[in-house]
């Protein structure tokens, strides 16, 4: 996958902030019924492809932590775009992004909207 312009980027960032929306609104609807989802919360891969369907199960605390920042997403090993974001962290199955320029852009215009 390639970028053409920067509004593609941006578009991919606004993509990515709208897969995290949903994700967080499984955890919360899962932490309401539940009580407390266990160890690991199982997400959608929130790369930019869209036609990703896939999922991964990430831990808890790594969970939390990234929703502390509007520009850290996380995706399955392979799904990291180095032209629009940069790996921070990873573990089994999964990999903390942090978005870049114009995807950074996209991304915290999604969330503030
Ligand atoms: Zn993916």
């Amino acid at each position: 996958m390639t970028f053409e312009d920067l509004a593609s980027k941006r578009e991919a960032g606004r993509h990515e902030a709208r897969l995290r929306e949903l994700n967080q609104r499984t955890v919360d609807a899962l932490d309401r019924v539940d009580g407390d989802v266990g160890e690991a919360v199982r997400l959608m891969c929130e790369c930019s492809r869209d036609a990703c369907e896939e999922m991964l199960e990430l831990p808890r605390p790594v969970f939390e932590r990234i929703r502390e920042s509007t520009t850290r997403y996380v995706v399955v090993p392979g799904h990291v775009l180095h032209e629009i974001e940069d790996r921070v962290d990873d573990g089994d199955g999964w990999v903390v992004v942090r978005k870049r320029g114009e995807a950074a852009r996209g991304a915290i215009e999604e969330a503030s909207s």
